[in-house]
């Protein structure tokens, strides 16, 4: 007898239930982008370090030049010339000028920075033209950050501005969660290589280089072990291949009600195993668990639409997991621009292409939203899959979507 379908919500807690942040590991600032803090990261000292000019001119006490105009310009002896990196501390006594670059620091005595256009660029002796206020162009220590302050938090996901951050304090490592690696291996018997001929019967392998592709945008590593024939023997060899040598297996196909399902029929006697219906369309036939070794798999249908929603439905939270993340972003609504028809009793995932559209009222601009693919959500339509841009998420309990209801919206996130 077969039992009620699993909620989406339900399977997904199962799926998270295999998974857990990676530990810390020390990793050099260069290699740090897409990874996710495991420790703070605090500024060991004020940044910036020093009061530095922030224009290329001329480092001078404010008083002295008080009086400067066009027509009666203010001669100052220079009486040092410091660029970006000088370690030069002249000390500018009244009536004297350093020339100083932007970044470099502001020496002992002056207050403000003269732009070099408001002078004659003079090398030995500086006509100043205009007066400056008292710390004009001046960049000030500690401005950015003061000394001990935290600069990132433990659980940041790393992008270029934060490793930047992390670079301009001076870390040349940081403890970050250790970078997911991931084994992705699709099945079927009628899958060849994309490039090779196809003879009858025949379809180039895309699962494989689809889930491969959303791994690695995931910020993991990827072992992409390509098409296994539906056989039993050679399925369990790639699999122990796999098991313990990565932190999660993603599989496809194989996982339905059909005479060659090889996944199904080499896992699901498996202690650790379960071969569940889930009530979502598409990606109802779903499989989970642990191999012998203890490595979590995900057992995916084959359907390449199908495949990818499963991706974006369970694979993607447990691989932000594993990266030490939360496992979802915020909801978003969006507004269907067309209407299309639900199944009942499923959660229905619909490749969407989005175009911005304003609500009704004053409200914000939210996206609007129709089926990527004409005919709706035929699961094999993987050419056409290639324009969704998102997913809309309609009800279980909603059988039909009219233009202008709302629907959740899933953007794929990194
Ligand atoms: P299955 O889940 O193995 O029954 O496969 C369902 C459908 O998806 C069949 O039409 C398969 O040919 C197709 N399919 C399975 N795996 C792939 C794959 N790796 N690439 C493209 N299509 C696939
Ligand atoms: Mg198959």
């Amino acid at each position: 007898m077969q039992s009620a379908p699993r909620a989406v919500a339900d399977h997904l807690t199962e799926v998270l239930a295999l998974v857990a942040p990676l530990p810390a590991v020390r990793v050099p600032v260069v290699d740090a982008a897409d990874h996710v803090l495991a420790e703070d990261v605090h500024a060991p000292e004020a940044l910036p370090r020093w009061d530095n000019s922030a224009m290329d001119g001329y480092a001078v006490r404010a008083d002295d030049v008080a009086a400067a105009s066009d027509a009666a310009p203010v001669r100052l002896t220079v009486l040092a010339d410091l660029p970006a990196g000088s370690a030069a501390e002249p000390v500018v006594a009244p009536g004297t000028a350093a020339r100083i670059m932007t970044g470099a620091p502001v020496p002992p005595g002056a207050d403000s920075v003269v732009p070099v256009e408001r002078t004659d660029a003079g090398t030995d002796v500086v006509a100043v033209r205009a007066p400056a206020v008292l710390g004009a162009h001046v960049r000030r220590a500690g401005e950015d950050v003061v000394a001990g302050e935290l600069v990132l938090a433990r659980g940041t996901l790393l992008g270029p501005t934060q490793v930047a951050a992390a670079a301009s304090v001076g870390c040349g490592d940081v403890v970050v969660h250790r970078r997911p690696r991931v084994a992705v291996l699709s099945t079927g018997s009628e899958l060849v290589v994309p490039g090779t001929p196809v003879t009858r019967g025949q379809i180039p392998d895309s699962n494989s280089f689809l889930l491969a592709a959303a791994v690695r945008t995931a910020g993991c590593d990827v072992v992409r072990v390509g098409a296994v024939p539906d056989d039993a023997d050679a399925l369990r060899a790639a699999l122990d291949e796999q098991d313990g040598a990565v932190d999660l297996v993603v599989t496809s196909g194989g996982v339905s009600m059909g005479a060659y399902d090889v996944v199904k029929e080499v896992l699901a006697g498996e202690a650790g195993m379960s071969f569940v219906a889930v009530a979502m369309q598409p990606g109802k036939p779903q499989g989970l668990g642990r191999l012998r070794r203890g490595t979590p798999i995900l057992a995916l249908p084959g359907n390449p639409v199908s495949a990818f929603v499963s991706f974006e439905v369970f694979v993607r939270p447990a691989l932000r997991v594993l990266r030490g993340l939360a496992p979802g972003g915020d909801d978003e609504t969006a507004i269907a621009l067309e209407g299309w028809s639900s199944p009942p009793g499923r959660e229905q995932y619909m490749p969407v292409t989005l175009r911005g559209t304003a609500r009704r009222g004053d409200g914000p601009t939210v996206a609007g939203v129709r089926p990527a693919v004409r005919g709706g959500s035929g699961s094999h339509l993987v050419a056409g899959l290639a324009r969704a841009e998102a997913l809309a998420v309609v009800a279980a309990d909603v059988e039909r979507v009219e233009p202008g209801d709302r629907v959740r919206l899933m953007r794929a996130q990194r």
